[in-house]
This record gives structure tokens, C-alpha cells and sequence, in this order.
């Protein structure tokens, strides 16, 4: 039977791009499509503004350290119509830039929805049929928020980029990783930033004493942290959002921003006619391969819903062309992924949690906290964590946390040792770099518990 093409993707995110080209690059015929800006979630609505915001948040706080240095400069007002120009043109270049990848590697492209029709046809928006060899699935996700009444009045993380303006006051929903980040950016940016997080402590999963110390940080820089909070209803007051919390607060905000998680893009793609197993969330449920139920289709990326990160996408999406068209089965490794959550202070970790690691086998816990030079001479009264999680046994460490400015650097090469399997003592044997907020990682003698 011969195809249009050996290979069909659906999403032009990081995951999709990546495999379509590098297939492509192997002598593949490949076409994909995408209906909205390529460059997906993580060029054009996350990780990359999101971190330029980080960027631009920080400069506040940077003034005033000069000043403490010495300096004579005075802080100004942020210009966010300034700044929103130059971000947006930036994203631009990037998605040019996806662009151009799959022009140069010779991918067709199809600037529409696409969804299947059957294991080896894929039907375009304007009715179009395409026939695939493979096909791969990588539309990503998308944010999901209560269903409450006003909810529609509230925004997510994809709207935050395009704001007219900048709110005064602002209330963030939700306790992970894009709600504590921009807890952070707003709050840095001058707006008064509130945030309801319904459980006990923000972060859930990650090492209990990194996120106690991540919060603790954040409420000192100035975001009103409410924990054990939920919003219970949102209406219209004039230009307000007037919105009651669990805990009987009735406050009104300029704006409100959901961060209460994210759902895979796998509605209405006519998957579960053809056979494709989704799992509770929506997801598709694949193999190690990134195969599905239906053999011809591969999914790769948060649409699968395994580890939501943009490199993990873009180790899938090799993975699978080194499967499918290099002849070489390649599994995904999903294990010890070291990560940065992007809050201020940002924290880096690899590996397990201390609570996670004492379920498993005796450990040891290493970790100290102090104020760093830099900041503790400026008058900051900021402190940093850092900690390794150390196996009884083998002497291996087992997890590192970090929380410090530029602790997403620092987990890069920590993550290194870890992934080798680098024991507690080949961290000692590191000569330590002085001074550095790091060198604690290799000069901690004595656990200061054991479990
Ligand atoms: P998360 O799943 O991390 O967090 C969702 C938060 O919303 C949790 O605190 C959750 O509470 C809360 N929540 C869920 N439902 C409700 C509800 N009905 N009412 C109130 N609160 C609710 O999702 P995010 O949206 O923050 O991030 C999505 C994914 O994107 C992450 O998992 C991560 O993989 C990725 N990401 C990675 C980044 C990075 O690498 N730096 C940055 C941003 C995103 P509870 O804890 O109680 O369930």
C-alpha cells in the first residue's frame, strides 16, 4: 500500500518539530500540522516568555542591591507596553525560526487542525486527506479550570502574555509550577499579588523542605500566600472581579489568573473510535516506545501525560524516530530528570524527594541553609537551601534539592553526577569552587538526620 507520506505529525511544539525533521533529515517524507503558531506552548506560551518575565522581574529587586553596593541609580517604572512589544517579537523570531527548521528539512507543513480518520488517514480542517505510514500524535495540552460560577471571568497562563495592561491587584489560583512562577514574575513586576492554593503547602511532591523554604521566600518578597484557600465564586463588580474564598474573604481584583493544571489536547482528534486507549485525564496511553493501542499511531509529549516537560518531549520525539525509522528501538528514559520551577527564589531539583526516599530505604539527609554573600550583603535577609538525599546502602545520592538564584543552573551539572550514580563520596572528593553558594554540596560532613 503506498502512503502520502512515511510520516504525518499532528502539533508543531517542541516534541512534534523535533521528530518531524530529524525524520525528515533520515530521508523520510514527512508533513505535519498545526493550527495554531509553531514553536508550541513552550516557545510561544511558556517556558520562553515565561522566563523573559522571570528576567524582567527581577530587576526591581536588582536596583535596590545596587544601591546596597554602592551604586547611586534610582529604580523607574516598569513600562509593560514596552516590554510586551519587544517579548511578542521575540517570539515571533522563534516561531520563524520553527519554521524554517521544517522548511529546510524539507517537512511540509499545514497551518490547520488536523485530526484522524482512520490508523493511517488524517483529516484536515478544510476536508483534505492525507495518508500516513505513521502517525504521530504531539498536540500538547491545554489549561483547565474550575467549572465555578464567574469562572469565564478569570484568565489563564495563555492569556497573561497579551495583557492591555498590568493589574494592580491580582489573585493567582493553584499551587504548582506555573501559579508559584508567576506569583513570582507579578508580584517582581509591582503588582500586588495574591494566591489561593487549596492544600497545605505549595509545590505538592516536591521535597518538603525546598517548597516550605520556596514559600516561605516568596510570602518575604511580598505575594499574599494563602494556603488551605480555594475560590469559591467570581462576578463582575464595574472594571473589578469580585471574588469569595473559602475562607470567607469576599476581595476584588483587577484580574484572576487560574493555574489549576493542564489537560491533554486529545478532544475531539477521533481517537477513541480508531482504538487509541485514552487514560482517565484524557491522555494517550502509550508504551516505552511512545507506541498506542493502534500501531501505526506513536504519541509523544504532554499529550501523553508522563512527564510534562519540554526536553522530555523532545527526548520523545527522537526516541520514536530513532524507533520507527532507524530500525533501533530506542525506550524512553524517564528516570532521574533534573528540573528548575522558574519562583524567586527558583529552585532545581533531581531525584528523590526526602520524603519519597525514606519510603523506599534507610537514608541520610544532608542540607544546609544560610544566607548567600551576595545577598546578605545587600541586606537581604533571603536564605538558600541545599540538600542531598543519600542512601544508607549504596552511598548514592538519591535526590538533590536546591533552592537559590540560579539553582536551574546548578541542577544541570548536579544532575550529571546524579544520573552517573555519583555517591556521597564522590561529591566529597569535589574540590569545592569558592566562593560559591554551590560549594556546600561537596563540603557537608555530617547528616543532620537520618531515616
Ligand atoms: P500543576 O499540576 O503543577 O498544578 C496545578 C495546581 O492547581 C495544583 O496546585 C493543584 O492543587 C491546583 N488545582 C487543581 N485543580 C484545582 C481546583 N479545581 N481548584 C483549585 N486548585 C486546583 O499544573 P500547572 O498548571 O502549574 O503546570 C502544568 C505542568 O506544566 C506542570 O506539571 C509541569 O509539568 C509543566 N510546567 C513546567 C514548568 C517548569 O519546568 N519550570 C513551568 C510551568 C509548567 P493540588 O496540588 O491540590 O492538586
Amino acid at each position: 500500500m503506498s502512503f502520502d507520506y512515511d510520516l504525518f505529525v499532528i502539533g508543531g511544539g517542541s516534541g512534534g518539530v523535533r521528530a518531524a525533521r530529524v525524520a525528515a533529515a533520515g530521508g523520510a517524507k514527512v508533513a505535519l500540522a498545526e493550527e495554531d503558531r509553531y514553536g508550541g506552548t513552550c516557545v510561544i506560551r511558556g517556558c520562553v516568555p515565561k522566563k523573559l518575565m522571570v528576567f524582567a522581574s527581577e530587576y526591581a529587586g536588582m536596583v535596590e542591591d545596587a544601591q546596597a553596593y554602592g551604586w547611586d541609580i534610582q529604580s523607574g517604572d516598569f513600562n509593560w507596553g514596552s516590554f510586551k512589544g519587544k517579548l511578542h517579537a521575540e517570539l515571533d523570531r522563534l516561531e520563524a525560526i520553527y519554521r524554517n527548521l521544517l522548511k529546510n528539512s524539507g517537512v511540509e507543513t499545514f497551518d490547520q487542525r488536523a485530526k484522524m480518520a482512520d490508523a493511517h488517514t488524517v483529516e484536515l480542517a478544510d476536508g483534505t486527506k492525507k495518508t500516513a505510514k505513521h502517525i504521530l500524535l504531539a498536540m500538547g495540552g491545554r489549561p483547565v479550570w474550575p467549572d465555578m460560577p464567574g469562572a469565564e471571568l478569570g484568565i489563564s497562563s495563555n492569556e497573561i502574555f497579551h495583557l492591555e495592561t498590568l493589574p494592580k491587584d491580582m489573585l493567582i489560583i493553584g499551587g504548582g509550577y506555573i501559579a508559584c512562577e508567576f506569583a513570582g514574575i507579578m508580584n517582581g513586576l509591582g503588582v500586588k499579588t495574591t494566591q489561593y492554593y487549596r492544600g497545605a503547602q505549595v509545590l505538592r511532591g516536591f521535597d518538603d523542605e525546598a517548597r516550605g523554604l520556596v514559600s516561605e521566600e516568596m510570602c518575604q518578597r511580598g505575594v499574599d500566600l494563602h494556603c488551605g484557600t480555594n475560590i469559591l465564586e467570581m462576578r463582575k463588580e464595574g472594571d473589578k472581579i469580585w471574588v469569595k474564598a473559602t475562607n470567607g474573604d469576599e476581595r476584588l481584583f483587577d484580574q484572576v489568573m487560574f493555574a489549576t493544571g493542564r489537560a491533554p489536547n486529545t478532544v475531539d482528534m477521533g481517537l477513541e473510535a480508531l482504538g487509541v486507549e485514552l487514560g482517565r485525564k484524557g491522555e494517550i496511553v502509550v508504551d516505552e516506545y511512545s507506541q498506542t493501542a493502534v500501531p501505526s499511531i506513536y504519541a509523544i509529549g504532554d499529550v501523553t501525560d508522563r512527564v510534562n516537560l519540554t526536553p522530555v518531549a523532545i527526548r520523545e520525539g527522537m526516541a520514536f524516530v530513532e524507533t520507527v525509522f532507524k530500525g533501533n528501538p530506542t525506550p524512553v528514559d524517564h528516570d532521574l530528570i533534573p528540573t528548575a520551577i522558574f519562583t524567586q527564589p527558583e529552585m532545581g531539583t533531581v531525584g528523590l524527594s526526602e520524603e519519597e526516599a525514606r519510603e523506599l530505604e534507610p537514608i541520610e539527609v544532608y542540607a544546609t541553609s544560610f544566607k548567600p554573600m551576595q545577598q546578605s550583603f545587600a541586606g537581604r535577609a533571603e536564605r538558600v537551601l541545599m540538600k542531598l538525599i543519600v542512601s544508607q546502602a549504596s552511598r548514592k545520592v538519591l535526590g538533590c534539592h536546591i533552592v537559590a538564584p540560579g539553582a536551574g543552573e546548578m541542577i544541570q551539572l548536579a544532575g550529571i553526577a546524579v544520573k552517573m550514580g555519583a555517591t556521597k563520596e564522590d561529591f566529597d572528593r569535589t574540590v569545592a569552587v569558592h566562593p560559591t553558594m554551590s560549594e556546600e554540596l561537596v563540603t557537608m560532613k555530617e547528616p543532620v538526620r537520618t531515616a
